[in-house]
């Protein structure tokens, strides 16, 4: 029997008993985070907050995107939400199909856990935590309450530091070129 090829990665944060963090993630999953981090990437790009989203069926990238509230001048256009919608314009249909997992590189907040929640996303893997209003184990944890008809698996901390990093240097660089402009 073929093993299945596992790589070990150091877990990011572990926020909640209720959350796994897993030490153990396949190579797919490594690399289809890195694929949500590239899309971050060029979100910081064009000066919006890094933070990148990759829907998977089957093996296969079925919807993808990265935070752009600005650009596209839509409060909902957060990475999660523009994922979604791709796949959703992709197979002309609003339902996704079963067993989708999205690969975000920062903990989805309340609009998009909601979001991921009405598309019957079976499995959400997300980079960094985000303390402040994450709501996939941060400040509560909407992703397995019994009052939904859908609960969703989550799993946090593949690729945690790299998102991290990523955040915390784009607020950095935008810090100093306010300072910048002030003098
Ligand atoms: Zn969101």
């Amino acid at each position: 029997m073929k093993h299945r090829q596992t790589i070990s990665l150091q877990p990011y944060q572990l926020t909640s008993s209720l959350i796994s963090t897993s030490t153990f993630w396949s190579l797919e999953d490594v690399s289809w985070m890195q694929q949500a981090l590239s899309l971050a990437k060029q979100g910081a790009a064009r000066e919006e907050v890094p933070v990148g989203a990759i829907l998977v069926y089957n093996q296969q990238i079925i919807g993808q995107g990265f935070n752009e509230p600005i650009g596209r001048h839509d409060a909902t256009a957060h990475a999660e939400i523009v994922a979604l919608r791709d796949a959703c314009m992709r197979l002309s249909n609003y339902r996704l199909p079963l067993q989708t997992t999205l690969y975000v590189t920062l903990e989805p907040c309340t609009m998009c856990i909601g979001a991921l929640i009405h598309a019957r996303v079976d499995r959400l893997i997300y980079a960094a935590s985000e303390p402040r209003a994450g709501m996939v184990g941060s400040q509560m944890n909407l992703a397995t309450q019994p009052f939904y008809n859908h609960s969703i698996q989550v799993h946090q901390g593949l690729c945690g530091e790299h998102s991290s990093q990523m955040l915390k240097g784009f607020f950095r660089q935008r810090r100093q070129a306010l300072k910048n402009n002030k003098r």
